[in-house]
């Protein structure tokens, strides 16, 4: 029995610049671990920032991130960069935390 392949993208013609961008094999710079702290997620960004500078499809990928609302680095932009133009992440890092901490402080 033939084995049928799936795509995890929804329409794959629409998403062939992927395939061009600079970032690939790269995901620990574009995408924070748990838990980082501040100055590394700006030492890593700066990296990621300074990949896309060069990258041939920075404005399709920037595009889609903003569309898809992505988490991670992305087009040149981060979630914070990307929330300001507009186009901000469901649950930005952080969210859930802070509304367990204010859930708590509502209760004490
Ligand atoms: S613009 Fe940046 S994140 Fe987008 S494909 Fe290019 S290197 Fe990757």
């Amino acid at each position: 029995m033939a084995e049928t392949v799936v795509s995890p993208l929804p329409n794959e013609a629409h998403h062939a610049w992927m395939t061009h961008g600079d970032c690939r094999s790269k995901t620990r710079v574009f995408f924070a671990p748990h838990a980082e702290r501040p100055q590394a997620r700006a030492r890593r960004e700066a990296k990621a920032r300074q990949i896309c500078q060069s990258c041939p499809v920075l404005a399709e990928c920037r595009t889609y991130a903003r569309v898809n609302r992505e988490y991670g680095f992305w087009g040149g932009e981060s979630e914070e960069e990307r929330a300001l133009a507009g186009y901000a992440v469901p649950w930005p890092v952080g969210v859930n935390r802070r509304r367990q901490q204010a859930a708590l402080t509502v209760l004490r």
